[in-house]
């Protein structure tokens, strides 16, 4: 009978899904979308999907970790150290280049 390969099919389907939702994690986002995010207090999309439901984040890199110990693993690195340079200073934007280009 072909009861089986419907459970296949109906499977593989779930976890497509699933991966979909994944976007959120590491240095997917371009940073200045992190930047307006942290700055803006915006609520992290799918949150529940995250380790520890989003508890243990770095926002700055937007890294989600399972537990604290991590975290703080995470914050002594140079990794996390570059990134709060670069965070502190502007990023570029189109109306930057817009206006450097004369169109105002
Ligand atoms: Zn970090």
């Amino acid at each position: 009978m072909a009861r089986k390969a419907t459970q296949k099919h109906g499977k593989g389907h779930s976890k497509k899904q699933h991966s979909a939702k994944v976007i959120l994690v590491k240095g997917k986002r371009p940073l200045d979308q992190i930047q307006k995010g942290v700055l803006n207090n915006v609520p992290i999309e799918g949150i529940e999907n995250l380790p520890a439901n989003g508890k243990f984040a770095c926002l700055k890199c937007d890294v989600y970790f399972k537990d604290y110990n991590t975290l703080q693993q995470h914050i002594k690195t140079k990794g996390h150290k570059k990134r709060l340079k670069e965070f502190d200073t502007k990023q570029h934007t189109t109306k930057d280049a817009e206006i450097a280009g004369g169109l105002y």
